[in-house]
């Protein structure tokens, strides 16, 4: 009994590890395809932050060599009618983009919108003021984070285990798990679904 009960349970691990495979296997076949997506950068409420800074910090981010763009992502901007939207958003308007998934106290992507906070981009988190992280290190780790998802990625909650350092997509704006502060996609969280 107990026997088989492992024996169901090792079944059950093995066939959720194929899915893992095939799902891995299609990301990787779009990024041998060198997917192109398109970007507009947008603004929604009260922005109290530069947004000629948050613009030139989106396009500089996401043609970063340590970016997403070794994934196989080639990101174009465009003036508007984008797959993707990156928008800087007023708090509340963050929160009333999703009501039941975005909060007014971070950032948020929801299907092709990438709301990032006007808070968090002007004063990042206290996970990364605590440890006297620079808030250009914050901004780059939030847009790649938040990017992350738009790409399919979902949360990832250890550290890398022969660095120590935060997966992107470790959720690092409300605490770093230990981790050491990391802005750029690591070698594992190279790949994308689209
Ligand atoms: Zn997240």
């Amino acid at each position: 009994m107990f026997e088989s009960l492992i024996g169901l349970i090792a079944a059950a691990e093995i066939a959720s590890a194929q899915v893992e495979v095939q799902e891995k296997a299609d990301a990787y076949f779009a990024v041998a395809n060198q997917t192109t997506v398109t970007y507009d950068v947008s603004y929604r409420g009260t922005i109290l932050s530069d947004k000629g800074e948050f613009s030139r910090m989106t396009d500089e981010i996401l043609a970063d060599a340590r970016g997403w763009k070794r994934a196989g992502i080639r990101f174009k901007r465009v003036d508007s009618g984008g797959r993707m939207h990156v928008i800087l958003a007023e708090p509340k308007e963050v929160a009333a983009a999703a009501p039941t998934v975005c909060s007014d106290k971070l950032s948020c992507s929801v299907g092709s919108l990438v709301l990032i906070n006007d808070d968090r981009w002007r004063g990042g988190s206290d996970s990364y003021n605590e440890l006297g992280v620079s808030i250009e290190r914050y901004r780059q780790m939030v847009l790649n984070h938040e990017v992350g998802h738009f790409l399919g990625h979902r949360h990832i909650l250890t550290c890398e285990t022969a660095t120590g350092q935060a997966p992107v997509m470790l959720q690092q704006s409300t605490g770093l798990a230990g981790c050491e502060p990391n802005s750029w996609p690591l070698p594992s969280e190279l790949w994308v679904r689209l």
